[in-house]
């Protein structure tokens, strides 16, 4: 990787989001102003810096492209910066936003939910960034968390990719020593096809994983689905656990709409 100059640029975007993974900056706290001694921060909306157009050296890009305006917006990110990371489930895999992609009732939705819906310009489906512009790196996570955008930046810095942890969840709880809540509580865990990273929150805390930081390397989710329909679940709820956060992942997509399918099915009999 070719190195930066003195005092790399660095930019963080919003698109459609909630703010949360942009807060995993802030929540640098102290650091934050270490940060600032080595790189230069040109665009943050939330700490109050507005250049949305200087071309930096990596640009942090939250949210999902919803709207035609944002499309546009993220094809000029990507030619004014040399590196493009998406953060967080919004930008990497659509989001809660992209629960509309299952339904063709975009209109119909609008239409409920607005007073003046002819003001209102969206695209019938929200996208991950990458289904538009080419993104080096992705952090996942609902949301993502300083650490990882701490190691993240640093490695760019020292010229090296920055590492990309897909295991599965459960290496991470096991190593931890929790209490596994799918074996000793019969919890619909998804920590079997999660990826790691979050430091097994969840289950630190008694709770199945719900799948925020996206699919895992070979995540066998056909073999989990089984799993939970023999604990009880039916289809409906099989789908609802792969299809909400990051329902426009492949891996879990394909899943919760394989379990769609057989309850579908099951009625129409
Ligand atoms: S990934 Fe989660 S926390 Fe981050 S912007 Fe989207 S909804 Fe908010
Ligand atoms: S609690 Fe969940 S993440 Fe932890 S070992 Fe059990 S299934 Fe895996
Ligand atoms: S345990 Fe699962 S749902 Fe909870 S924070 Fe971690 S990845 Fe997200």
């Amino acid at each position: 990787m070719k190195p930066f100059g003195e005092k790399p640029r660095i930019a963080v975007h919003k698109f459609s989001s909630c703010d949360g993974c942009q807060l995993a900056f802030l929540n640098l706290g102290a650091n934050l102003i270490t940060l600032s001694q080595r790189v230069q921060l040109t665009h943050f909306l939330e700490a109050g810096l507005d250049a949305p157009d200087t071309p930096v050296d990596i640009a942090f890009v939250e949210g999902s492209l919803s709207t035609p305006d944002e499309v546009e917006r993220i094809r000029k990110v990507r030619e004014n910066s040399r590196y493009l990371v998406s953060i967080g489930a919004c930008a990497t895999a659509g989001g809660l936003q992209a629960l509309r992609n299952l339904d063709n009732k975009h209109d119909e939705w609008r239409d409920a939910i607005y007073a003046q819906p002819e003001f209102i310009n969206t695209l019938k489906h929200a996208r991950p960034i990458a289904q538009e512009v080419r993104v080096d790196y992705e952090l996942w996570g609902c949301p993502i968390n300083s650490r990882q955008l701490v190691a993240c930046i640093n490695a760019l810095l020292f010229g090296v990719p920055p590492f990309d942890n897909s295991e599965k969840l459960c290496l991470e709880c096991k190593r931890q020593q929790k209490v596994c809540v799918m074996v000793t509580e019969d919890k619909p865990c998804l920590g079997p096809v999660t990826r790691t990273g979050c430091g097994a929150l969840c289950p630190s805390f008694g709770r199945d994983c719900y799948g925020c930081y996206g699919p895992s390397e070979n995540s066998n989710t056909q073999s989990l689905s089984r799993r939970f329909a023999g604990m009880g679940l039916l289809p409906d709820a099989i789908a609802r656990r792969f299809l909400l956060i990051n329902s426009a992942s492949p891996a879990f997509n394909e899943a919760g709409l394989a379990a769609r399918a057989t309850g579908e099915e099951k009625d129409g009999q």
